[in-house]
């Protein structure tokens, strides 16, 4: 097998033409204003409301920061139960607002929080739910939401990797009290760096927009602690650009996925994360099952770096097994079984635009002719 001549990472930013970006530039030297709201920046904010079909839409400085403002912005103490099958980040924004993370197992399919499990780790101390659509794979929305109506909880989605998902046709960002978005450069829309909240209830968006920009209510008026979690309209000038490019990406992203489809089925001891239909393009995520596959996951991604591809694990490890969360009760394996199984079994393979359905279908061939294959170190 012939490797690639360039490294094939699981994927690559999507750049705007870069005469658009300095298009966009020229706006903001024109209007001599780099942040705290410019116009770009509200007609960003306004464009992705419209994008992500939600009633309200904040921009913020990251995921991270969305997630920071979202805990702040519901008033919560105690404990917050989540899912270690996620980003870092997750948890630590749950630790960083002073909350104590209580982990709940996922269930096996999509490897999304476990509605069935949740209610057994509700304690009088709980105060929220945050969920995380794993890989933009929507959550069982329906289900967690009555949980919080029936137990008084708030509910958080991190919907960070969700950016354009749906559940039956009703737009992610429009479950639960909140959602928290990423644009972080691996994202399938990115500003670089930042982020967004989005929420259905109006009285969200004060708390929101004063958290972000450090509490202030008005020049007299510290109202909230709060944090910078602004946008700059340099940023704002970027995702303005990118999402001229978008459809165009996410045209090619379902080819690659429809080849990965094909080209994937019926191997024994592979089988395919990623749900069909309403998710977000942003991964294809693959499950190994080392006996019945010939290769363990690990072998695989060796196998695969041999060859210039680098797929990833995510999200191995757990977030449970971080330092700082692994002395925790329930971040004990034996209470997460389905997280620690798939965290040894996942892998995301390359998905972007220019890789193409031919980079696509290459990948499939190496993965076809290392199966069975033992790894010779
Ligand atoms: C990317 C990501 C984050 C963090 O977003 P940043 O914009 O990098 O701060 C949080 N959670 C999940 C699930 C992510 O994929």
């Amino acid at each position: 097998m012939q490797p690639f001549d360039h490294p094939v990472q699981v994927t690559q930013p999507l750049l705007p033409a870069p005469e658009r970006y300095a298009e966009w530039l020229h706006e903001v030297w024109d209007s001599g204003r780099l942040t705290n709201r410019g116009a770009l920046h509200d007609r960003l904010e306004e464009t992705l409301r419209e994008q992500l079909g939600v009633p309200y839409l904040s921009l913020l400085s990251s995921g991270t920061t969305a997630l920071l403002v979202a805990l702040r912005s519901l008033d919560l103490a105690g404990e917050v139960i989540t899912t270690p099958f996620t980003f870092c980040a997750t948890t630590h924004a749950i630790a960083w607002s002073g909350l104590s993370p209580v982990f709940c197992d996922v269930e096996p399919v999509t490897l999304n929080l476990d509605p069935e499990r949740i209610e057994a780790l509700i304690t009088p101390r709980t105060s929220a739910i945050l969920a995380v659509h794993a890989y933009g794979t929507p959550c069982d929305v329906r289900a967690i939401d009555a949980i919080a109506r029936r137990h008084g909880l708030r509910v958080i989605y991190d919907a960070a990797a969700a950016f354009g998902a749906a559940v039956d046709g009703v737009p992610v960002g429009r479950f639960g009290d909140i959602s928290a978005f990423s644009f972080h450069a691996t994202k399938l829309f990115s500003t670089a760096e930042g982020g967004c909240l989005t929420h259905a209830a109006a009285d969200l968006a004060e708390p929101v927009r004063s958290l972000r920009n450090f509490g202030i209510a008005d020049t007299d008026h510290v109202a909230r602690i709060g944090l910078n979690g602004k946008l700059s309209e340099l940023h704002a000038a970027f995702g303005l650009a990118v999402l001229e490019r978008l459809d165009g990406e996410r045209e090619l992203r379902r080819q690659i996925v429809a080849t990965y489809r094909r080209e994937l089925a019926d191997l024994a001891g592979l089988s395919i994360v990623t749900a069909a239909g309403a998710t977000s393009l942003q991964y294809f995520v693959i499950r190994i099952e080392a006996r019945a596959f010939g290769l363990s996951r690990d072998e695989l991604q060796r196998g695969l770096n041999r060859l210039n591809v680098f797929p990833r694990k995510y999200f191995h490890p757990l977030c449970s097994q971080a330092d700082g969360y692994r002395q925790l009760p329930s971040a004990a394996p034996r209470h997460l079984p389905v997280a620690t199984r798939a965290a040894e079994e996942v892998l995301c393979l390359p998905l972007y635009g220019a890789l193409g359905s031919t980079g696509a279908a290459r990948i499939c061939e190496m993965i076809r002719g290392l199966r069975g294959k033992p790894d010779p170190r």
